[in-house]
């Protein structure tokens, strides 16, 4: 007797809506399996390109591994959503066993001679093909893939490069995990009388917060970034303060099983023998040789340019503060747990404005249909709430179509905080855009950690929320509005220094004020925002930016300081950082944003090591790039929109980002417009 095993719904063709995959025939139990059977499928397609007899062409290699591996794209792009968003104990098992074999198999690509020798060989003749520049791109991209991979190493080298490849990866899943362990761990249970200060809206999101986590009636304030931030912004209890403060920057570093300074250890160490193996001085040289930036010295230029301006401005905020607390004779020096505090009570003071005032104006639907209307009006698309079955209930659809009813994508917004997702907010795709198999339209995901409401209550996000929204929504865009046809370049298949442009820049458009009259509306009376409270929320742009500087760039330069030792081993990840920051002069009021025990970007996955700089990097574009669209007259601008879609939103990787920012802005950025924006053109450094 035979017993024919259930098809694994992962590997299956997807008959849903929009090619969505069956989320609820998924379980946790079918991912090894179908991990299993797409790595061998995958594995045997790069064989048999790799051991052809034919002599190599642009078909039979690069455009065959652009073909292949198609079912552990669907499975990959399935399981690390979930990984991120709707994660449980059975899922983080998977990735703890899947990390170390994914990284396995992209050791056998780009570690496999025979291939490389194939695009060695195209490459070398590359001038003489006849490809279009596209297919150039992609030729060129391949092999500086390999390349930096080590496929040019010889044997020895190679397999020292696979096993540090394999180690990385697990420990980056553990470190990304050890994370979430600690902020799931941790909730500050309050009683009613322990709320002092807090407005309306920050008790509703406690008080939900506390019935998710067990405590009905309670109220619970987390370590997601909406929770603790509000509580230290608006809480007048200094001991409560203290207590969320102490607790949000140890993630990662309590001791136990899920402290993260060993490996953190571990995996600086380990990168830095692995650019050494490939011919680079230090891990940071390494990283940003295939950068926007190419060096470390670049990066640090700019960072070092904002530096000074923005420790000048900080301690000027901090001094103003110091008063404050004097002033309601309070006779302690400001501590980092104070600084939001009395921060928020000094802009009250100086602008007439407090955040309480202004969060009814920010409703989550409001900012996701004023997102969409920026899209409209920039681009011509048309948002369309659809419904269609997704991984969690509060994940949303909507189908995106282009100005001529054309379908452009699907867009998912899952914006609440829960146990079950990771900190932080990012965009991710379960589809990319391609039209090397027929026109492949995209499925694109924001994930956000707002507050999520009592039930009946509209959801209300504060300024910097509402940013963020936008920021992702930015980051989709780029993978919505893709017109490639090859999947290597498609969306945001860009360098990381280049990457946060599109979403960066779209945050301005929040601040335009024929949007923010329009969407900034009420939640009770539907009254839009009063101009003069819009007026002076405009005019707090640069309220606070010595902190924010301060708080981002000290991670930056921690980064590039961390990732350019030279000799990492044995390193104290405590005294380094301490000592790092020392050298620094970083003011004692002000911790960073991202210390290193719980820093994400630099070690869960390790997107952004030595690559934090990004941002600013990006900034200084993003500045530059909204200044094309005021020198105008319209934030609208058609023929602008159309330069911005045609060379950065639409372009993916089809230029070197340099060549592709020209071609938009007709030159190169400069930093003028990141120190204006930021308030420190005027700051001596
Ligand atoms: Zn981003």
């Amino acid at each position: 007797m035979t017993k024919t095993a259930a098809p694994n719904p992962l590997l299956a063709g997807w008959t849903a809506a929009f090619g969505l995959p069956p989320f609820a025939a998924i379980a946790p139990q079918q991912f090894r399996p179908a991990f299993d059977a797409a790595i061998a499928a995958h594995r045997a397609e790069i064989e048999t390109i790799a051991a052809q007899t034919a002599p190599p062409t642009f078909a039979n290699t690069i455009e065959a591994l652009e073909l292949s591996g198609r079912d552990l794209d669907k499975v990959s792009n399935v399981f690390f959503v979930l990984a991120g968003a709707d994660t449980s104990d059975a899922i983080e098992a998977v990735e703890r066993e899947v990390s170390p074999l994914l990284a396995r198999h992209s050791n056998a690509l780009y570690l496999n001679r025979a291939l490389y020798a194939r695009i060695a060989a195209l490459y070398a003749k590359r001038a003489t093909l006849g490809l279009t520049p596209e297919q150039a791109r992609v030729l060129d991209r391949y092999h500086t893939r390999f390349v930096r991979a080590g496929a040019a190493l010889d044997q020895k080298a190679q397999d020292r490069l696979a096993a540090i490849n394999e180690t990385l990866a697990s420990l980056g899943t553990q470190f990304g995990q050890n994370v979430l362990a600690d902020e799931k761990a941790y909730a500050l249970i309050l009683e009613e009388g322990d709320l002092a200060g807090l407005p309306d809206f920050a008790r509703a999101a406690a008080r939900a917060a506390a019935e998710e986590r067990g405590h009905p009636g309670k109220y619970a304030i987390t370590l997601a970034r909406s929770s603790c931030e509000g509580f230290l912004q608006f809480s007048s209890r200094r001991d409560l303060r203290e207590k969320v403060f102490q607790a949000w920057i140890r993630r990662g570093e309590n001791g136990g099983a899920t402290d993260n300074r060993a490996l953190i250890a571990e995996m600086v160490r380990l990168r830095a023998e692995r650019a050494k193996l490939l011919g680079f001085e230090t891990f940071a040289d390494y990283r940003l040789d295939d950068q926007m930036a190419k060096t470390p010295a670049a990066a640090r230029k700019l960072l070092d340019e904002v530096w000074g301006r923005a420790r000048a401005k900080a301690k000027a905020e901090r001094d103003a503060l110091q008063k404050l607390v004097a002033e309601e004779g309070g006779n302690f020096a400001l501590a980092p747990w104070d600084w939001r505090y009395y921060a928020e009570k000094l802009r009250k003071a100086r602008y007439d404005l407090d955040e309480a005032e202004i969060k009814p104006y920010f409703q989550l639907d409001k900012m996701v249909a004023a997102a969409f209307e920026t899209a409209t009006r920039l681009f011509g698309l048309t948002f369309t709430a659809v419904d269609v079955p997704l991984y969690h209930p509060d994940a949303r659809a909507w189908e995106v179509k282009d100005a001529q009813g054309k379908h452009v994508g699907l867009f998912i917004g899952d914006y609440f905080a829960r146990a079950s997702k990771h900190s932080g907010a990012w965009m991710t795709s379960l589809r990319d855009q391609e039209k090397l198999i027929g026109d492949t339209r995209p499925i694109i995901l924001n994930v956000c950690n707002f507050s999520k409401p009592a039930t009946g209550e509209p959801a209300l996000l504060s300024f910097d929320d509402a940013r963020t929204l936008f920021h992702e929504f930015g980051h989709g865009l780029h993978g919505l509005l893709s017109n490639v046809t090859y999947p290597l370049l498609a969306g945001t298949a860009v360098p990381s220094d280049f990457v946060e442009l599109p979403s960066q820049l779209y945050e301005h458009w929040l601040e335009v004020p024929e949007i923010l009259q329009k969407y900034a509306r009420h939640a009770r009376t539907g009254e839009p925002m009063p101009k003069a409270l819009l007026d002076r929320l405009l005019a707090t742009r640069t309220y606070g930016q010595g902190f924010a500087t301060v708080e981002y760039t000290a991670c930056a330069l921690v980064d590039l300081d961390l990732h350019g030792l030279k000799e990492p081993a044995g390193l104290d990840v405590t005294a380094f950082e301490r000592d790092d920051l020392a050298r620094l002069d970083m003011p004692a009021e002000i911790v960073m944003r991202h210390r290193l025990p719980h820093f994400q970007h630099l070690f869960s996955g390790g997107g952004y090591a030595a690559g934090y700089y990004s941002y600013m990097w990006s900034e200084v574009l993003d500045a530059d790039a909204f200044e094309a669209f005021e020198e105008t007259g319209n934030a609208f601008d058609p023929a602008t929109a159309q330069r911005l879609r045609d060379f950065i939103y639409g372009a993916g990787n089809l230029r070197d980002p340099a060549e592709a920012y020209k071609a938009f802005r007709g030159r190169l950025p400069a930093v003028d417009a990141l120190l204006k924006k930021r308030g420190l053109n005027d700051v001596a450094a």
